[in-house]
Parts: structure tokens; sequence; C-alpha cells
């Protein structure tokens, strides 16, 4: 049966993939888009030719727009809730910002949904929300223990998702996928930054002592985990937090390797500086949950979707190089 989708934050890294996977997949599907472009969305992340689709709509507008969110949400079956502000270190010199957008946004969208009443609503929270590893590997049970304030208002986020579920008992269910990368990812996270740096014959710089380590999804595969959450029976999701990860963890220092020996670039590009507040140390997640409510596992491997990620660098760098014009601008001024 056709649904109605609307994707929030849909310009944005996850967003567009989830957008093209959607569009790509499910071509009777309408998909509505609301993004507010801040500098992380970006237009140029949805193809053209999906702006003359008659079901496919962008609206330009921000998730606390009550009005608007609720407008929205009366014409869609499904919300995929991806609109945050999501960079670490941006959240520890400006968090008002993150408690507007990540905490009241998503209130905004939970009353929405509550008067309205929609199928489903599928909230995008975070790893981030466990802080370091206390128990590897780490399940949905794992205490919460932000490190950073975007990681604390994803759990304000997740939970206030949670109270709504509780209460008035809306169809909700809270996805925590850990790092993702792939195409279309903004060059202020680690994996975009270091190929375009070593695309550019610049210094990688590392901070700490590199052996921070992270469990790393290829964002298509994500991609799939949130289709699968789509249509998976709801009975069985409604109030169920779910882990997306794929078990293995990868440090800073092994990737940003993998990545110069991969261009065919010296190791000696790997620059060591200073330490980065905020960072978790060690994350693997348990998989079990999504396997069994899902039927998901990932099926990238590291190694792999590292490569199809330099290569999209590669062959896209008008797209980053716009970006990379802009922070030395913001460095100038
Ligand atoms: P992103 O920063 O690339 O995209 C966020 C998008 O949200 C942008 O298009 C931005 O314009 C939009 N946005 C911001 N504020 C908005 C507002 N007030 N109203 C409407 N749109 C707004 O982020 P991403 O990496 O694609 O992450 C998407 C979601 O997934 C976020 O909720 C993030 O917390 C979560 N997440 C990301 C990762 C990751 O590794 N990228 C991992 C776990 C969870």
């Amino acid at each position: 049966m056709t649904k109605k989708i609307l994707i929030t934050g849909g310009a944005g890294f996850i967003g567009s993939n989830f957008v093209r996977f959607l569009v790509n997949n499910y071509p009777d599907y309408s998909v509505y888009v609301v993004d507010s472009l801040t500098y992380a969305g970006n237009l140029d992340n949805i193809p053209p030719e999906f702006f003359d689709r008659p079901n496919f709509h962008f609206v330009e507008g921000t998730i606390t727009d009550k009005q608007l969110m609720k407008k929205l949400i009366d014409k869609v079956d499904v919300i995929v809730h991806l609109a945050a502000e999501s960079h670490v270190s941006y959240s520890i010199q400006n968090v008002s910002i993150f408690i507007e957008t990540n905490v009241k946004g998503t209130q905004v969208i939970c009353e929405a949904v509550r008067e309205n009443g929609i199928e489903r609503f599928i909230n995008i929270s975070s790893s981030e929300v466990y802080g370091s590893a206390v128990t590897l590997p780490m399940d949905e049970n794992h205490p919460l223990l932000p490190y950073s304030p975007y990681a604390a208002s994803k759990i304000g986020a997740e939970r206030m998702v949670y109270a709504y579920y509780k209460t008035f008992d809306i169809p909700a269910v809270i996805i925590r996928p850990f790092n993702n990368y792939g195409p279309n990812q903004h060059i202020e996270k680690v994996i975009p930054r270091f190929i375009t740096q070593a695309l550019s014959g610049e210094l990688l710089t590392i901070h700490d002592d590199g052996r921070q380590s992270r469990d790393w999804v290829y964002v298509e595969d994500c991609c799939e985990a949130i289709d699968k959450a789509i249509h998976a029976d709801i009975e069985k999701l409604k109030g169920e937090v779910i882990n997306i990860g794929t078990g293995k963890d990868t440090s800073i220092i092994q990737i940003a390797e993998m990545i110069l020996d991969y261009l065919g670039k010296p190791r000696d590009l790997i620059s060591w500086g200073g330490t980065r507040p905020g960072q978790v140390q060690r994350h693997i997640t348990s998989t079990e949950k999504a396997k069994r409510l899902l039927d998901w596992k990932a099926t990238t491997e590291f190694h792999r979707g590292l490569v199809w990620t330099i290569e999209w660098y590669q062959k896209n760098p008008q797209w980053w190089q716009k970006l990379r014009k802009i922070e030395l601008s913001h460095t100038l001024n």
C-alpha cells in the first residue's frame, strides 16, 4: 500500500540519503521534506529531478513552527524525524540552539502527532546518548551518560518522545544510529574532513591519542534500517528503542591511515593537535535487538564503505569545495 511520508531534515546528510533511498525504492510514495536549510542543510543534496515529481514536496521551514508542523503532519501517515543540530563541537560553543531545535522542535512534533494521529513516528536519536562505553557491546539498556550538550539534547528529545508514547500512546519508535558515514556528509565531520584534507594535500589533524573508536555504519545501511522501521509491525515497535550499528569498531588513527593509503598519500600527512572536549572514547553496539525487531543487520564492511565514500568525494569536488570556501570565509572574518 502506498504511503505518505514526512522527512524532517531531508536536506542534511542522512536525510538526503534517505530521501534518495525512498524515492528510488518506492516511486509511488508521496514524500514531504521539511528543512530550515541551516549551514548543514543543502539543496544540492537532493537530485534536481526530484523537484519535478508530482509526489515530492519540499518545504523550507523550521520544526519549531507549530502551525507548519501541524499542517504537514496532517498530510502524512509516517514521520521520520531527522532534523537536528548535529555537531558535537558546535554544541559546546552554542548550547541554546541545540535545546531549541533538538528538544523544543521534537516536542512540537510530538504535540502535532498527538493532535493529528498518524500511523507511526520514527524518531532518530543517536548513540551519543550513551557517552563512552561502560559495558561492551552496548545494548539499549546501557546507561545514558551524555558527554556533550549535543548528546544531552538528543536524550531530552528522545525521552520527550518516549513520554508522549507513555502518556498519550503516540505510535513512536526511537532509533539510535551509531556514527554514520557516506556521500553528502558535511566536511565538519571527521571522515569527510580527513578525505577532503587528503585530497587537497593538507595535514590531517588527530586530537588526543587517535585511539578513540566508533561503530561506523554506512549511511545506506542506516537507510535500510529506517525503511524496516517504516514497514515492520508497529505493535512490535511502539515505545521501543533500537540501536543501529555494525557491532565492530574502528579508531580515528586507523581511518586516517586507510584514507591516506587508499589515495597513495604519505602517512606523514598525519599531524597531532590538542584535545577535543565532548568526545566519547569507545562505541560498539549490540546488534541483537535490531535483528530481532527489524530483521536488519548492517551489510557494508567498513573498508568497502570507506572506499565508496572516498570515491564519492573524489567525483564531487564542486560539492565539498563550496563548503570549504564558506568555512574559510568564517575563519577569515
Ligand atoms: P545534518 O546536520 O547533516 O542534517 C541536519 C538537517 O537538519 C540539516 O539539513 C538542517 O538544515 C536541518 N535542520 C536543522 N535545524 C532544523 C530546524 N529547526 N528545522 C528544520 N530543519 C532543521 O545531520 P545528520 O548527520 O544527517 O543527522 C541526522 C539525524 O541523525 C540527526 O537527528 C542526528 O542527531 C542523527 N544522527 C546522526 C548520526 C551521524 O553519524 N550523522 C549518528 C546518529 C544520529
